[in-house]
């Protein structure tokens, strides 16, 4: 893959650089991203019968089991080098904010450390009734919990469908947008809102878009550069050029 050598030069000077990722970077560790069909015991649902509150209020069971697979899938796997060329990409750039509609906790692991996690992340539970209590949940065999403070069934600490991004992340990645000379946007397809008006903000700031996908999506249209490849080749592979030639 080719990184053009003008955004290797926009990128070495600019001053602030947010990325927002999606389930194509973890495609490569082995999770499956959202238009995969769900196998064996699950292949009877849609993703949107089973990642809704209603859902989990007809259905606990069913709903704690699918997040225990995912759980389980979650920690089994290794971030890729996709996930590990944002982390050092973090370590050259005086700001750099990772956002990521992911619930794996791959980026985290990998060694990012500015990250804003868009839906949540699927190694914590909160309480279904809203009492305050969020915890690390690591545990992937059983059935939901009840919370210790009120009784309530504890849940998935991650956003649903039809259910609020919270307030102060998706604030802070609008501002992060807002901010950036240069938004990479990769392995999303950049249909799922709010996450796919980031891009456009940074754009009508004036940010340059780049990105990173295997095809191309609706948002490819108004970037500026696209790298069209897997995250574990072109990432590295623009770290590398900006910074290790
Ligand atoms: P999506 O499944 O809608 O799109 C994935 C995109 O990644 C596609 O455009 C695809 O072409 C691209 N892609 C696939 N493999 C790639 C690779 N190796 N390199 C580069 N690009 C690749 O995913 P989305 O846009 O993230 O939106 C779906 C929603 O599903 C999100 O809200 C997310 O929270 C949730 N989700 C999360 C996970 C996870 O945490 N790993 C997994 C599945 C779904
Ligand atoms: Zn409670």
């Amino acid at each position: 893959m080719d990184i053009p050598n003008n955004l290797v030069g926009l990128i070495r000077s600019s001053d602030s650089i947010a990325a927002l990722t999606g389930a194509g970077i973890s495609q490569e560790s082995g999770l499956r991203t959202f238009r995969d069909k769900l196998e064996g015991l699950w292949a009877q649902y849609k993703p949107e019968d089973l990642a809704t509150p209603e859902a989990f209020e007809r259905n606990p069971e069913v709903v704690w089991d699918f997040y225990n697979v995912r759980r389980l899938r979650s920690c089994e796997v290794q971030p890729n080098p996709g996930h590990f060329a944002l982390a050092e990409m973090e370590r050259y750039l005086k700001n750099f904010i990772l956002i990521t509609q992911n619930v794996d906790g791959l980026h985290s692991r990998a060694g990012s450390r500015n990250v804003l996690e868009l839906h949540g992340n699927i190694t914590r539970v909160k309480c279904s009734r809203n009492c305050g209590i969020i915890t690390r949940w690591e545990d992937t065999s059983g059935c939901s919990p009840a919370c210790p403070t009120c009784g309530a069934k504890l849940r998935p600490d991650v956003v649903w469908f039809g259910e609020m991004l919270p307030r102060d992340v998706l604030a802070s990645a609008m501002q992060a947008a807002r901010r950036s000379d240069v938004f990479l946007s990769i392995g999303t397809s950049a249909l799922v809102q709010p996450a796919a008006t980031l891009p456009v903000l940074a754009k009508q700031n004036g940010a340059v878009i780049v990105e990173v996908n295997l095809e191309a999506t609706l948002l490819t249209p108004f970037v500026d550069y696209f790298l069209c490849g897997k995250a574990g080749e072109v990432l590295p592979e623009l770290v590398r050029v900006t910074w290790l030639r």
